[in-house]
């Protein structure tokens, strides 16, 4: 599993013990905790806070997998219809959900878990599902039929399922960047699978400076950087369709589906990264899976059109188009 977007080692005398990483597989995915300074506390303080860190996305995860049998998300999915009693952290993420659903006109589809059931690309040997099968799934998908009273959670439809896969992590990295803060920690980077957070700047020593976040070229298996972007105090996330795909016939079928055929969006766009004030994460979650659902035209004058929020967008033709303030550096 390839990361979109990460932090760039830089040379230079740090405080000493720091940094202090940590990294776990959460989320299907890379996790990296780095801490580069805390208000009050050294090493050992900043290790306990990512030990912490980490418990807290395992309980997420547990929370929130649609895989997970137990999570919140597996019981609502399989209830056949009753009502469900669930963390108010889930119906808040819910909500969120729904509101980009709405946002988007419908092509953010938090039920598109059984669409998303039907692609397999954790498999050895994937296959495009039949498009009867994408069809009738495809029509038991929406979000209205998602029914939320207070923390309880029912699906009015048979077959709908949810699926938090397009803004979890984004929600997680604001949680770890509330609970970092709380902790007192001054400078770090949270990476979950892409969805990045920069608290604070890059501390070194004496010297303060901006962090280097860099950008995955797309199809390199993270072994190549296309351009640099620099943040503190914000937040970038990157949604790709070259993070999860196969190949079959000729043609590549990533994990980004229009809930309305079943089928992989037909996009221009390669990857979209969207940077916003940090506690932002969840929202730059969604709006970059809601730009490769959009493509170019649509993707960017949406982001421009929102207060706070900046873009960058990599099209098929390899070029990089940005949304004016993006503080960007391209490197090929
Ligand atoms: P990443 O896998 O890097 O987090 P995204 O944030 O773009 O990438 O989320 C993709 C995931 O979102 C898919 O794996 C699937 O679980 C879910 N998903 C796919 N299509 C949609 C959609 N149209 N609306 C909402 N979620 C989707
Ligand atoms: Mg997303």
């Amino acid at each position: 599993m390839c990361l979109l977007a990460f932090s760039i080692p830089q040379t230079g005398c740090a405080k000493g013990g720091f940094p202090v990483s940590g990294q776990d597989f959460c989320f299907d995915t890379v996790c990296s905790l780095t801490i580069y300074d805390m208000d009050a506390g050294g090493s050992k303080e900043a290790k306990a806070v990512i030990d912490e860190a980490f418990r807290q996305c395992a309980m997420y995860e547990g929370m929130l997998s649609r895989t997970r049998e137990g999570s919140d998300i597996y019981n609502i999915n399989h209830a056949d219809g009753k009502p469900v009693a669930c963390d108010p952290v889930t119906v808040d993420l819910l909500q969120k959900g729904m509101e980009y659903s709405a946002l988007s006109g419908g092509a953010f589809d938090i039920t598109v878990g059984g669409l998303a059931e039907l692609w397999d690309f954790k498999s050895d040997d994937p296959s495009v599902p039949p498009e009867k099968v994408l069809k009738e799934a495809a029509a038991h998908t929406g979000s209205e039929h998602v029914e939320i009273s207070k923390n309880s959670v029912r699906i009015r439809e048979p077959g709908c399922r949810i699926d938090l896969g397009a803004i979890a992590k984004g929600y997680i990295a604001d949680r770890l960047t509330e609970l970092f803060e709380d902790r007192g920690v001054s400078s770090a980077v949270i990476d979950l699978g892409g969805n990045i957070v920069c608290v604070g700047k890059k501390k070194e020593g004496f010297f303060e400076k901006k962090f280097r976040i860099g950008i995955e070229t797309p199809y390199s298996d993270r072994t190549d950087i296309t351009g640099v972007a620099e943040l503190s105090d914000e937040t970038a996330v990157t949604s790709g369709v070259y993070e999860r795909y196969f190949e079959a016939g000729g043609r590549k079928y990533h994990h980004i589906l229009y809930p309305k055929t079943g089928y992989p969006a037909e996009t221009d766009l390669l990857s979209v990264t969207v940077v916003a004030g940090k506690g932002k994460s969840c929202d730059c979650d969604a709006l970059a899976t809601i730009c490769i659902l959009k493509g170019l035209d649509e993707g960017k004058k949406l982001i421009e059109g929102m207060q706070g929020y900046e873009g960058l967008f990599l099209d098929r033709e390899g070029k990089h188009h940005t949304t004016a303030g993006f503080d960007y550096e391209k490197i090929m």
